[in-house]
Order: structure tokens, then C-alpha cells, then sequence
């Protein structure tokens, strides 16, 4: 047996980058590589931004790790200023998407038998969705990414067509929770409609059942508001973070009402690093630059500008079938393999990201990149189609 000492549930594309800056990377050879990757949505700021950067060295020279057994400044205040730019009264702050979509779950199991609703147990999600790789998140995805051998799954979830027909039949009196991602990133750049989500906001109402989005690819600025629903006018009771809101540190945070958080209680959810001061002095940088006058303005502006340089290359050449997204959360669906072509325009120094369903070439820029770097971009793709 040769296993690899790195255990086999990646499959890289062997590049070795050594140092990144901005919208770049760069390689051992020093070759410059225009990313439209991000590390999967996550360096929103790019890579080695000065504020991050001077952030993680103060706050390392001063504390990294105190336990969440003591007040945690860094992490009462990054709390403060996410409450007060968002729909939630109360965070929490784990480590990565999956776990913030847990710390939700949790949320909602609480809510539903606190008001005395038992049955209430099992969860709603979507076709093509995508929440993570914990064995719960695992049992929230898209069924066909299952593996037969990790059986058997966490059987708490019911998974349907986003549609609102769909919802109607499926809420039976045990649905607790609706989870939903506002645009679906792994599932291949889809667009939750917007009276889709209304209606789902309506249902929930009626009902009584949790709204929770997972915004963890598709907020952090990406679509150029903070939290993707805020385009589509609907609030979630329970919304997830994690990727772009630490700017490359692992971070995820959970947002929640204080209507739906109002069972939780000491020793029902923790995290050792949970909150760590710096992830959440990170994090609290990250979010402050988002708000920067005419940040999330001019995401919107790249967003279109690569939007519609996509559509005239979609036009030229027919192996491009459909361009989709919002703001920079961006994706071309592709007549020939995804991840083959992904792979290549990497050879050719554009990074995108072709591990997505649906034929889609996922292309999400960190969100400082300009009007030059786009065309860079566009015209390694278009090279590359010729
Ligand atoms: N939710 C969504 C929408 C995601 O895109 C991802 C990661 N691709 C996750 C959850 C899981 O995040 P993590 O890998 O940080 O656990």
C-alpha cells in the first residue's frame, strides 16, 4: 500500500504557488497567475492586503488564544459589528462553513422543541446544495454526493427541488428548518429566483419553520452586498458564514434572531477556537473593509464589467453555453469537461475553479480586483478558446 501522507481526498492540480499579492499569485518561477479563484471564494481581500496584514501582526504580537471561559474583546466587538450590519441580535463564531451551519441546525432543533414543537426535527434542503462535509452537513448536500461508503448518513434531512411546490409538499408537520443557500456555489452558480425566496419567507412565516440561508460562499461581499439575500429583500432567521469573512484565516460565524436563538444556553454549543482573537481581530478587518465607502458599489460595477465580457466571449464561441451569477460570484457552464478546462486555463495562468456541478467553471475574482485584471483575465480565457 502506497497512501499518500497527505490523505487522498484531493485530487491537486500541481502548481506550487510561493507568494500572492492582490488579484495575483505567483509561482516557485516567480510566473504570475491572474486569480479568478480566490481559494474557493475566501481571499476577498486578495492576497496579502495590507490592513489584514497589519492586523494579524499586531494582534500576534499581542495575544492569540485565550479560551472563551474569559470575555474575548476582539470577539465582542467583531459580534457588535456584525449584529449591527445585519438582520441577527446574536453570532457565533466557529472555524469553517460547515461547522457555522451546524451551530444553525443546533439553533433550530432548540427553537422547535423549546416552543414545544418535538416532532419538528428533520431538516429541508435543495437539489445541487452544498453545506459542507461534516456528517450532518454531508447529509444536508445534494444526494448524489454521496459517498455508499460512508453509510449510513445522518437520515435528518429531506432534499427537493427548489421550488415552491416542492416546499408546499414536502413540509410535513416534522420540517423544523428550511436551509437554503441564496446562490448555490458548488451546485453550479444557481440563482435562488427572488419570488422563490419570498415565497419560502411566507411559507416559513405561516408555518413557523426557521428560514436559514448559507451564505457561506455567496456573502462576505461577494455579490456585492454584504449577505446575498439583501438583493433579493428577504431576512433569514439563521444565517451562515465562513470563507471570505476571515480573508484566508478559518473563520465562520453563525447569525442568528434572537427569536430563533432564544433556547440556547451554556454547554449547548461551543468551540475551543471558537472566537480565538485572531480570527476574530482578522474577521472584524475583514468585515470593516466590506463597509468601506463605496466597497460593495464597486463590487457590484466589477461584477458586470466580467459579467458582460463573459457574455460577448459566450457569444463567439458556443462551447461557453451560459454565463450565471451575481456580482463577482460568477460561472460559465461549459459544453466540454469542467475540470479539464479549469485545469488548462491554471497551465495558462487564470485560476478558476472547476470543481462544480453542472458543467460550471466557477469565476470569483477577490473582490479589490480591477478593470485591468479582468481584462487579463478574460483575455488568457479568450486565448485559450481560440
Ligand atoms: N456551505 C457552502 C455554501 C459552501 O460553499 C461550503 C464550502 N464550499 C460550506 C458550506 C462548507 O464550508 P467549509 O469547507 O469551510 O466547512
Amino acid at each position: 500500500m502506497t497512501i499518500s501522507t497527505n490523505l487522498p481526498v484531493y485530487s491537486p492540480i500541481s502548481i506550487n504557488f510561493s507568494y500572492g499579492k492582490g488579484a495575483y499569485l505567483y509561482d516557485n518561477d516567480d510566473k504570475h497567475y491572474v486569480d479568478f479563484h480566490s481559494g474557493i471564494a475566501v481571499s476577498n481581500l486578495g492576497h496579502a492586503h495590507p490592513r489584514l496584514v497589519n492586523t494579524l501582526k499586531t494582534q500576534g504580537e499581542k495575544l492569540w488564544h485565550i479560551s472563551n471561559t474569559y470575555n474575548i474583546p476582539t470577539a465582542n466587538n467583531f459580534a457588535e459589528n456584525l449584529v449591527q450590519n445585519s438582520f441577527a441580535d446574536t453570532v457565533f463564531f466557529a472555524n469553517s462553513g460547515s461547522e457555522a451551519v451546524e451551530c444553525g441546525l443546533k439553533i433550530a432543533r432548540a427553537y422547535q422543541n423549546g416552543t414545544g414543537k418535538k416532532n419538528r426535527h428533520r431538516i429541508l434542503t435543495f437539489h445541487g446544495a452544498f453545506h459542507g462535509r461534516t456528517f450532518l452537513t454531508c447529509a444536508a448536500n445534494d444526494k448524489h454526493k454521496f459517498s455508499e461508503l460512508l453509510n449510513p448518513y445522518i437520515d435528518w434531512c429531506d432534499n427537493v427541488e427548489p421550488s415552491i411546490e416542492s416546499v408546499k409538499k414536502a413540509i410535513s408537520n416534522n420540517i423544523g428548518v428550511i436551509l437554503i443557500e441564496p446562490i448555490q456555489g458548488q451546485g453550479g452558480i444557481k440563482v435562488m429566483e427572488d419570488t422563490f425566496m419570498q415565497e419560502l419567507r411566507n411559507l416559513c412565516d405561516e408555518n413557523d419553520i426557521l428560514l436559514f440561508f448559507d451564505c457561506v460562499q455567496c456573502g462576505a461581499g461577494r455579490t456585492g452586498k454584504l449577505f446575498a439575500y439583501e438583493h433579493v429583500g428577504v431576512k433569514p432567521d439563521i444565517c451562515a458564514l465562513a470563507k471570505g469573512i476571515g480573508g484566508g484565516f478559518p473563520l465562520g460565524v453563525c447569525l442568528a434572531t434572537e427569536k430563533a436563538a432564544q433556547y440556547m444556553a451554556v454547554g449547548m454549543h461551543g468551540s475551543t477556537f471558537g472566537g480565538n482573537p485572531l480570527a476574530t481581530s482578522v474577521g472584524n478587518a475583514v468585515l470593516n473593509e466590506l463597509l468601506s465607502p463605496q466597497f460593495l458599489e464597486n463590487v457590484e460595477t466589477r461584477g458586470k464589467y466580467l459579467k458582460d465580457k463573459l457574455k460577448i466571449l459566450a457569444n463567439e464561441f458556443p462551447v461557453i453555453e451560459e454565463v450565471r451569477g451575481r456580482g463577482l460570484m460568477l460561472g460559465i457552464k461549459v459544453k466540454t469537461d469542467n475540470q479539464k478546462f479549469a485545469e488548462e486555463l491554471s497551465y495558462r495562468g487564470l485560476l478558476t475553479v472547476g470543481v462544480t456541478s453542472d458543467n460550471v467553471v466557477r469565476i470569483l475574482p477577490p473582490l479589490i480586483v480591477t478593470e485591468k485584471e479582468i481584462d487579463e483575465g478574460v483575455e488568457i480565457l479568450k486565448q485559450y478558446l481560440s
